[in-house]
This record gives structure tokens, C-alpha cells and sequence, in this order.
């Protein structure tokens, strides 16, 4: 399965010339929500990761999901591997389960996320399902965006990739692209202007 060319093909994978949040410049912008607007394609991509979760051979109870990014790839993954979906949420700031949903001691959780860059938000909530008991087997995402490792792939874990290295990590597809420095960007230097992403309503 060619994931890049399913981004591609949804226009969640823009080639340009972008201001990213952490005020970085770079050539692509990964919009991770886009590729998830066509059900038929999420079913497609979660089952394929899905694919790849069971024949690990990994046992899961739950997938949990960090609002908001995570919430449609993890339900779709849910969906994949026949389990149960809950979400966890910031509240002032602070990751959190609320809605009444429960996690069981020893429940086997999988954090799922549309797209992992550091993995900042999946051990937030990685860490919320273990204070309330659960284990966390594994951590998934739609996209890799190259700073951590993931099962099958060959790219170097980057020292601000925040998973843990005992927990298997699974990923459909790493994106890795170059970021540059507003004073050190090619593209400025071309004498192009970089846009910031979602800037036209989007
Ligand atoms: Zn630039």
C-alpha cells in the first residue's frame, strides 16, 4: 500500500512552502485530519495498521485516543481491531478521561494517533490510562512524522521522540521532511514566502 500517495491523493500531504507551529519552515505540511475525510480511505488505512498490530500478536482491550487529533483514526483502528474506544482530553491544560469512560487494572490499552512527531500527546494520555491502573502494550499511529522509530522502519530515533523504547510503536508511513530555520530557509532565500497552513479557512 503506497500511504504517501494516499496523503497525496487527499491533499493532506501539501507541498510548498510552510510556517509551522513551532515557527520552523519546511517544503511539505502533513494535514493528517484531510486524508480522514473519506471513511472509505480511514477504514482502508486503520486497516492495514490494523493488519500490522495483529500479527505482532499483541493482545489489545482498548485503543485510547488523545482529543482531537487522534479521535478518527482511533476510532477507525478500534473499529479494525474489534476493541473498545475511549479518548482522553485536555482539560485546562491537563490530559484527562472523562465521559464516563473507565479503564480496568490491567486492561491492555493501545494509544493510537492520527500522526506521532515527538509523541508528546500519546504519553499524556499514555500516562493517564496508567494512573488509573491500565497497561499501556502499544502506541500507533496513521503517520510518522520521522522523529521516533517505528516497527519496520529504518530511520534513527530522534532525541526529542518521547515514546518509550520498550513499547512497540506502529506506524503506516514515515513523513519525514526537512525544517529550517526561518533565517537558514532555501525556500526565503528563493524568495518565496512561507504561508502558514489552515491560513485560508482551512
Ligand atoms: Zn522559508
Amino acid at each position: 500500500m503506497n500511504v504517501k500517495k494516499i496523503y497525496m491523493d487527499a491533499d493532506a500531504l501539501l507541498e510548498g512552502h510552510f510556517k509551522l507551529s513551532s515557527g520552523n519552515h519546511s517544503q511539505f505540511y502533513l494535514q493528517s485530519a484531510k486524508v480522514l475525510e473519506d471513511p472509505k480511505t480511514a477504514k482502508i488505512l486503520a486497516d492495514a495498521l490494523a493488519q500490522e498490530i495483529k500479527s505482532s500478536g499483541l493482545e489489545i482491550d482498548t485503543v485510547c485516543a488523545p482529543a482531537l487529533g487522534g479521535l478518527i483514526a482511533g476510532f477507525a483502528l478500534a473499529q479494525a481491531l474489534d476493541c473498545r474506544f475511549i479518548f482522553a482530553e485536555r482539560v485546562d491544560g491537563v490530559m484527562s478521561i472523562r465521559r464516563g469512560f473507565e479503564v480496568s487494572k490491567d486492561e491492555k490499552v493501545l494509544i493510537c494517533e492520527d500522526i506521532i512527531t515527538t509523541g508528546g500527546s500519546a504519553m499524556e494520555a499514555a500516562s493517564v490510562v496508567e494512573s488509573l491502573g491500565g497497561e499501556i502494550v502499544a502506541i500507533a499511529a496513521l503517520a510518522n512524522r520521522g522523529f521516533c522509530k517505528c516497527k519496520n522502519s529504518n530511520i534513527k530515533t530522534h532525541a526529542n521522540c518521547k515514546l518509550p523504547q520498550n513499547i512497540p510503536f506502529f506506524a503506516l508511513a514515515d513523513f519525514t521532511f526537512e525544517m529550517y530555520k526561518p533565517d537558514s530557509c532555501p525556500l526565503c532565500k528563493d524568495g518565496s514566502k512561507a504561508i502558514k497552513p489552515g491560513s485560508r479557512g482551512n
